[in-house]
């Protein structure tokens, strides 16, 4: 990581960012915080940091909307933090716009990854990812529409297609189960969770060296579904 990097938590809790700002130090990078939803929007026009840290349950407003503000006017990459019991708050963030979350308490270690990647994705840019992915035994082509397993082709159906494309266009980072019905089949099929139930063990079994134990197709209990490559 860079010297510079800035980042800005809006965070109500001051242990909370007592402790990043601890732990963030160590790794070269400056912490900013707001308490508030109204000061964080703020802090994040003036100071344009390079990544937010996104408390849902803020004492003046909601997370959510405090995303979907930001969302009008700026890609800044936003890590949502949520307790344990804001699923759903978590899913409507993410469908605002958030890269991804962490459920508090979390470690450092699973922070600083997950800092990593969305920077990785917000440096590439929108539309220009690689088109061909290799990670483990797959090679997953996605302007030929080929996928290679351990070298032999792999047949997948159209919307099996779809979906794995969905996902890996946004590799490890969580795609909601509402992000990827609405790509996969359209916005009228956005509560129809057990098409995904379905399609993601067919893709498991045509990828997957253990289907049961996926390495790469990924659940993220009750949230959605994570494309993870092997670095
Ligand atoms: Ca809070």
């Amino acid at each position: 990581m860079t010297a510079d990097l800035v980042i800005l938590a809006i965070e109500d809790e001051p242990q909370l960012v007592r402790f990043l700002r601890a732990s963030l130090a160590g790794h070269a990078i400056r912490l900013i915080d707001a308490p508030t939803g109204a000061a964080g929007l703020v802090e994040a026009s003036t100071r344009v940091p390079d990544l937010i840290l996104l408390d849902l349950g803020l004492p003046d407003m909601d997370g959510v909307e405090v995303c979907r503000r930001l969302r009008e006017w700026t890609k800044i990459p936003i890590l949502v933090l949520s307790a344990r019991g804001q699923e759903r708050d978590k899913i409507e963030a993410l469908d605002a716009g958030a890269d991804d979350y962490l459920t508090k308490p979390f470690g450092i270690g699973e922070l600083l990854a997950r800092i990593r990647v969305a920077l990785r994705h917000s440096q590439r840019g929108p539309g220009a990812s690689e088109p061909v992915i290799e990670t483990g035994n797959l090679r997953i082509d996605l302007a030929l529409r080929r996928v290679l397993r351990a070298g032999a082709e792999v047949h997948l159906t159209p919307n099996e297609f779809k979906l794995l494309a969905e996902l890996v266009k946004n590799a490890d980072r969580v795609v909601t189960q509402r992000q990827l019905l609405k790509a996969v089949w359209g916005p009228g099929s956005v509560d129809h969770t057990h098409y995904l139930r379905v399609f993601m063990a067919n893709l498991r079994h045509k990828l997957e060296d253990l289907p049961a134990r996926p390495r790469h197709l990924m659940t993220e209990a009750g949230v959605g579904y994570r494309f993870r490559t092997e670095t």
